[in-house]
């Protein structure tokens, strides 16, 4: 961020180059214009020099013309030096042509010729101007012939020269000192210049002064935006001008207002909302921007769940959002049961994430993001959980409860300790996710507790009628795509209801809850044991043969047989049971049949004599008493 002394500076440095912009102008134009002036100056002082030769020339030429008539010629030497001892005339002298010499002698000692420029004016008769520089003086030469004139006013020249009209009777020559003329000339370009440099002064304060507002009005203006782009509205911009610029600051003002209003304290807000995210005070309004896209992606993810049919479809969604969102591409999702401890795997990306020692599923204690619910990451401490399988991991973990009862644990595996630290920043942003999945996951957990519960009877803890209802599609769905043979016992304790006549109900249930315990001892984990009605149960036995299914018949049979009940009062009773088989596929082809098919079977075991097992077959299907 720019600071407010910073701001100064540049705008200091703006206001100063304009200024010297300015000033180098004026200097410009003020140095052309004495440049021009000086120039002008020599050609003037060149030119007022041969006007005042060719003034000088006439006035001589007059003046020794008057001396001539008069017949003073012999004192012109007086009149002569009064014009040589003019200020500008720095010498003047005469010089006699030829026929001069010849007819009136050589004249004064300086009236002879003095250089070649005498010579050759003298020879042309054409007037010569010329300008002489050496170290201490510039002089501007003039010489000019006098020619011999008929009627040069009233002057006849050929009255006393003994010459042709157009003849050269003389040459007057003048040097000028042009260097006094050009030493006033500097004087007064100089005084332009110093008034040029007055002005200049007075422009430059004047400019200054009338800047100065602007300027600042410019630094509070960036000042004012370089904070709003960090999301802070509480600029107040001012100016000392009025119009234009007056109307802009009230503008921003109001405008700012206006943001500060519709924004409020974005961070405080933000806070509120996703209290885990830091924002940060060095640009708030970028951070704000990176969380509204975070919240807009995790209210999608949220509206998708609530559309998701069960918990494992969320649990999909969960794995897609790290994967794709978040680039992690090794991890599990486990489920812990706080209340009993366990723990069961949701899902994993491959069988490499799975790192924990086996005992943690039936103990969840032993793992240690569940037990402190804290984040843990092996980069600080490598051997940091003791239940990991293998030292020298990368690993990080981390639960996120989902009701009093079930937490999810996350286990990412990384590649490295830089990658493992990496994936560290990503646990706040996975959370928002599982924030909101909660709802949606603990809707579903007590959806499927509640299922759960209405599928298995309270009293023997076998699944009854209902659960056997929803799952008998699945069952012959599977046992259509493994063509395997499936067997059903039908079973009913025989004369039960003198049990409850005689000794009550509670015995009774004793009885029924015994029943449970005999088949749940006597049957393999794949097979199904079911509280089919009041005392009558259904055993579907998996991948079973008839001998097999008879064995399991006969071990349930002899086993209920051998049970002695305590009846109170010091009695005891024993009770039978009659045992009806059917097979799947081999007598039925539906399994409501094959229920239907055991139970005809039990029927016949109860009308033979009851406490026997009876199998199946196709004539008892056939007789006038058939159930
Ligand atoms: P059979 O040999 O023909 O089967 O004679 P049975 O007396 O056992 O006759 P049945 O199977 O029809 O008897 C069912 C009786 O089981 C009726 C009902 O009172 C009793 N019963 C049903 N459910 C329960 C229960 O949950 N607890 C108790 N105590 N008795 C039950
Ligand atoms: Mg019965
Ligand atoms: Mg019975």
């Amino acid at each position: 961020m720019i600071k407010q002394s910073n701001l100064n500076g540049i705008y200091m440095k703006t206001k100063s180059k304009l200024i010297i912009t300015v000033a180098l102008m004026l200097l410009a134009l003020s140095t052309a214009t004495i440049i021009n002036i000086a120039l002008n100056i020599r050609d003037l002082s060149i030119q007022s020099a041969v006007e005042k030769s060719k003034l000088a020339a006439t006035f001589v030429k007059d003046g020794l013309t008057a001396h001539m008539v008069n017949g003073i010629m012999d004192n012109r030497t007086y009149f002569l030096n009064k014009i040589s001892n003019s200020e500008e005339v720095k010498s003047l002298w005469l010089v006699r042509s030829q026929n001069v010499v010849k007819q009136y002698g050589k004249g004064l000692s300086f009236e002879t010729v003095r250089d070649s420029i005498d010579k050759e004016v003298l020879r042309s008769g054409s007037s010569v101007k010329k300008i002489i520089e050496n170290s201490t003086e510039t002089l501007l030469r003039v010489s000019i012939p006098y020619k011999a004139s008929l009627n040069d006013n009233s002057t006849n020249c050929l009255s006393c020269h003994d010459v042709q009209v157009g003849d050269t009777l003389g040459v007057l020559s003048m040097e000028f000192d042009i260097n006094s003329m050009r030493t006033s000339g500097m004087l007064t370009i100089l005084k332009i210049f110093g008034v040029n440099i007055i002005i200049l002064l007075i422009v430059l304060v004047l400019l200054n002064y009338f800047l100065a507002p602007y300027t600042k009005l410019f630094s509070s203006l960036q000042s004012g935006i370089k904070k709003a782009h960090t999301g802070d509205f509480t600029h107040n911009f001012e100016t000392s001008l009025d119009g234009e610029a007056k109307d802009i600051t009230n503008h921003m003002n109001t405008l700012f207002v206006k943001m500060k209003e519709t924004f409020g304290d974005i961070k405080q807000n933000l806070g509120t909302i996703v209290p885990q995210m830091n924002i940060s005070n060095d640009n708030p309004l970028e951070q704000s921007k990176v969380i509204m896209s975070e919240l807009s992606d995790v209210y999608k993810f949220k509206k998708t769940i609530e559309l998701d049919a069960n918990k494992s479809d969320v649990y999909m969604r969960l794995v897609d959002v790290l994967k794709l969102k978040y680039n992690i591409d090794d991890f599990a999702i486990y489920e812990i049961n706080n209340t009993i401890e366990s723990r069961k795997l949701c899902y994993s990306s491959s069988d490499d994430v799975l790192i924990c020692k086996e005992k943690v599923t039936t103990d969840a204690s032993l793992c240690r993001a569940s037990r402190t619910k804290s984040v843990i990451i092996s980069s600080e401490f490598p051997e940091l959980c003791k239940s990991c399988r293998k030292p020298n991991l990368n690993y990080l973990c981390f639960t996120f409860s989902i009701n009093s009862e079930i937490s999810l644990l996350i286990s990412v595996v990384g590649r490295s300790k830089e990658d493992i630290n990496d994936k560290r920043t990503l646990v706040s942003r996975i959370r928002h996710y599982l924030e909101a999945a909660k709802p949606v996951l603990s809707t579903h957990i007590l959806m499927q507790k509640l299922r759960e519960t209405s599928l298995i009877d309270p009293m023997t803890g076998l699944n009854n009628r209902r659960f056997l209802e929803e799952v008998i599609d699945k069952i012959m769905s599977q046992t259509g795509r493994r063509k395997e043979i499936y067997s059903i016992l039908m079973l009913d304790i025989d004369f039960f209801k003198q049990v409850n006549d005689t000794y009550g109900h509670d015995i009774g249930d004793m009885v029924i809850v015994e029943v449970a315990r005999v088949l749940k001892e006597s049957i393999r984990e794949s097979d199904l044991a079911i509280r089919y009605g009041g005392e009558e149960f259904v055993v579907i036995l998996d991948n079973a043969t008839v001998e097999g299914t008879m064995q399991v018949a006969k071990k349930i049979h002899s086993a209920f047989d051998n049970l002695i009940f305590d009846v109170g009062a010091g009695e005891t009773m024993q009770k039978t049971i009659s045992i009806g088989i059917s097979m799947f596929d081999e007598d039925a082809d539906s399994i409501w049949k094959c229920i239907k098919l055991a139970d005809t079977a039990l029927y016949v075991a109860k009308t033979t004599g009851r406490n026997k097992i009876v199998v199946y077959e196709q004539k008892m299907s056939e007789g006038p008493d058939v159930r």
